[in-house]
């Protein structure tokens, strides 16, 4: 197969194990870069599916056809909301390894798609999901085999190409300071709502909006607004998201320090 780079680069893809897992890291970021003119994107490295929210399900392991489908469907009205594109690889749920297969195809979206900066989830969700470790492993990898010289065969003839800079969001909310990485705020405050939405697309997830504020079937969203409002606070914003950086940060512009 030849596939040839698409002609506008995607500046921004941020990589997640499960549709909504960007949404919910950095859902306001992406949506904060989008509305500035950088084109942003999704790759989800799964369906997410089979789930045990499907309560059709009888074992792990059964599939229901229309409602993989529909859980598509959410995401790709997540993306719009976003703003971004999405493209959901087809990587086994809940069987995700950080393995040749995996690298080669993350890093023909990244040859395709041709982004300057990658985000990706960092650490483990401990007693959750193992595939976003796995996740971070495998974006990492996908980096390197995408800036490969002499090896274009694994990645559908598409030319090399070097993305200039890693980012992460991590996936333990209390680990602000992840060792040996430097961390940053984002202020999302004026795009937090559509964080939300993009969030509440996911209906067959069970999330269900904030604002009620108790009869949550899933609380998650709601704990992790009032994280972002943590983190906004800290640097004097309404909301903030957090990444990290496995290099330091150069500034010259100390005008923040200044009006903080
Ligand atoms: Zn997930």
């Amino acid at each position: 197969m030849i596939e040839e780079p698409i002609d506008v680069p995607v500046e921004v893809v941020a990589v997640g194990a499960h549709p909504d897992d960007v949404e919910l890291g950095v859902g306001g970021t992406l949506a904060k870069l989008a509305h500035s003119g950088i084109r942003t994107g999704i790759i989800d490295l799964t369906n997410a599916e089979p789930t045990p929210k499907n309560v059709k399900y009888r074992s792990p392991d059964d599939f229901d056809a229309d409602y993989a489908a529909n859980r598509m469907a959410e995401a790709q009205e997540a993306a719009r909301i976003l703003g971004v594109e999405r493209i959901t690889l087809d990587l086994p749920n809940r069987r995700l390894f950080d393995d040749f297969e995996a690298r080669c195809k993350v890093a023909t979206v990244f040859r395709k798609w041709r982004p300057k900066i990658v985000i990706t989830m960092y650490g483990k969700t401990l007693m959750a999901s193992p595939d976003h470790n796995q996740a971070q492993l495998i974006t990492e990898s996908a980096i390197f085999y995408s800036r490969l010289t002499k090896w274009d065969k694994y990645f559908n003839n598409l030319p090399v190409h070097r993305v200039k800079s890693l980012l992460y969001f991590p996936v333990r909310f209390i680990d602000l300071h992840p060792e040996g990485h430097t961390s940053f705020l984002v202020d999302i405050s004026n795009f937090v709502d559509l964080k939300e939405r993009a969030i509440m697309s996911y209906k067959s997830q069970g999330f269900v909006p904030s604002s009620g504020g108790q009869s949550l079937v899933s609380p998650f969203p709601a704990l992790l607004l009032n994280w972002n409002r943590n983190l906004g606070s800290r640097v004097g914003v309404e909301y903030a998201e957090h990444l990290v950086s496995p290099v330091p940060l150069r500034c010259d512009d100390f005008s923040y320090f200044l009006n903080k």
